[in-house]
């Protein structure tokens, strides 16, 4: 029961109430205890100076002592019990409470002193033992009169019945207002947690069949609400990612699936017939070995991005030069294009020493350059600069060639785009790529792995001009 979070919630409300409750409760009892015994004092010190007053008065006028003692105990409610003893402590005059109880003879200290003297004294009455509350003073009547001592006492059970009452009021109010704050609390939990209920039973039919359905979002301000919409928000992200990989799986296999294909087109055409000349076996053999390389090209920048998905793909930095590195690549890539008609320039470069992995850049300006050569028709030309601005350095790739339409260049980095498929798939068969269209998200991402960026210039003239932002080392 206790792991209901509704039961411990409830649970901790009504604790921390009763203990509030049973403080306070205490603190009340106690004030009013307190009051209500100085209030039995006070009223005995009020019923002593009564009592005294008398006395003195009828003692000036003359009156005998015992008539006037009698008429000043008889100015008091029987609810007291009074009585005035002489300086000797012999009993003058009395008035028993009802009940018939007597005032008992003074205590030897109120003798001695004027000071009123209280004290409590416990009495036999019927078995019972009770108290009460005695007053004495020592009171001087005249000079030939001399001094008497009054005494007045009270029981206390008007205290004790009062208290006895706030006791009975408490017994019943505390765990009344205990019950109601208890079922409150549980009602109030339930209500508030009913959110979380509706919200646990709907992520339980969530899989990854129906990433598209959400959590129930209660009050988008309060912290349950938000929590919905961060939990929705990281479903989101999840069905995009789910989304990602399903088309990554889709274009994947597609892509492998056409030099496959091919291979095995060309492998039964072969084998059809018995007695191929050696020119028509290598013929077959030359389309399966181009189809090899595609496949294994594919499989590499496949397995490339997936480990980079993974943050697998650990960079594997040196120091090198980098307009070295850009020479180099252009060299590589003017081979090619030297075949084609296509000349490869690389602007003049001050040395500059970079901190990288030197591979993964080389794989990156290739790509970059590999692009260039195969969308730039014969007589054109590829030029690379490396430059330093503010914020690094620039490698910049343009061409003359045919250039992305416009509404293609958003999406030529996405995996597995080609703006024409026939056509990339044919030129990159001829430049050794894959043609599948992973050469630039590859580049992007070898970019962004060292803390920059690979970016399409906007051009409104023909050809494309790609910059990738590296930051100085
Ligand atoms: P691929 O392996 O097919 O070249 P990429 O990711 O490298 O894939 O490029 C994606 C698409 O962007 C290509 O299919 C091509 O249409 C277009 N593209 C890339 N670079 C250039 C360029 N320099 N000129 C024209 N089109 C380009």
């Amino acid at each position: 029961m206790l792991d209901s979070v509704r039961v411990r919630l409830t649970l901790w409300y009504v604790g921390v109430l009763a203990l509030v409750l049973v403080g306070f409760s205490v603190a009340l009892y106690a004030l009013v205890s307190r009051s209500l015994y100085e209030d039995l004092d006070d009223n005995l010190r009020l019923s002593l100076e009564t009592v005294a007053v008398k006395l003195v008065r009828e003692m000036g006028e003359g009156r005998p002592e015992r008539q006037a003692a009698l008429d000043a105990v008889n100015e008091l409610s029987t609810r007291e019990a009074a009585a005035v003893f002489n300086a000797s402590g012999d009993l003058v005059a009395e008035q028993p409470a009802q009940g018939g109880v007597h005032a008992r003879p003074p205590a030897a200290e109120s003798l001695q002193a004027d000071d009123i003297h209280l004290e409590t004294e416990t009495r036999q009455a019927g078995g019972d033992e009770v108290d009460r509350r005695v007053a004495s003073q020592r009171v001087q009547v005249s000079a030939q009169a001399g001094a008497y001592v009054l005494v007045v006492s009270a029981s206390f059970e008007p205290v004790t019945d009062k208290l006895a009452d706030v006791r009975e009021m408490l017994y019943v109010i505390v765990p009344a207002a205990l019950l109601l704050s208890g079922l409150g609390g549980w009602f109030l939990a339930r209500r508030s947690l009913s959110s979380v209920v509706a919200m646990s039973e709907r992520a339980r039919r969530i899989g990854a069949e129906n990433l598209e359905q959400r959590l129930p979002v209660g009050n988008p301000r309060d912290e349950l609400g938000r929590l919905a919409a961060t939990f929705n928000e990281l479903l989101a992200r999840l069905n995009e990612s789910f989304t990602h990989q399903r088309r990554f799986m889709a274009d994947a296999s597609h892509e492998l699936r056409t030099p496959l294909s091919v291979m095995r087109t060309a492998t039964d055409v072969t084998l059809e017939r018995d007695g191929r000349t050696e020119g028509e076996y290598r013929d077959a053999l030359k389309i399966i070995d181009e189809q090899a390389r595609r496949l294994s090209r594919i499989v590499e920048d496949m397995f490339t991005l997936a480990r980079a998905d993974v943050g697998q793909q650990g960079l594997r930095p040196c120091d090198f030069y980098l307009d070295e590195l850009v020479m180099e690549a252009a060299r590589a890539a003017g081979v090619l294009a030297a075949r084609k008609g296509v000349s490869v320039t690389v602007a003049p470069a001050q040395e500059t020493p970079f901190h990288g992995d030197e591979g993964l850049l080389r794989q990156m300006l290739l790509n970059l350059l590999d692009n260039a050569v195969k969308h730039t028709p014969g007589g054109g030309s590829v030029r690379v600069v490396l430059a330093r601005s503010d914020e690094g350095l620039n490698i910049t790739v343009s061409d003359t060639g045919t250039g992305i339409p416009e509404e293609a260049q958003p999406r030529i980095f996405e995996r597995f785009y080609r703006v024409d498929k026939a056509r990339s798939r044919a030129a990159a068969t001829q430049a050794g790529g894959s043609g599948a269209g992973l050469g630039l998200s590859i580049a992007r991402w070898i970019a962004e792995a060292h803390g920059g960026s690979l970016e399409l210039r906007p051009s409104e003239s023909a050809g494309s001009t790609f910059v990738a932002s590296l930051p100085s080392t």
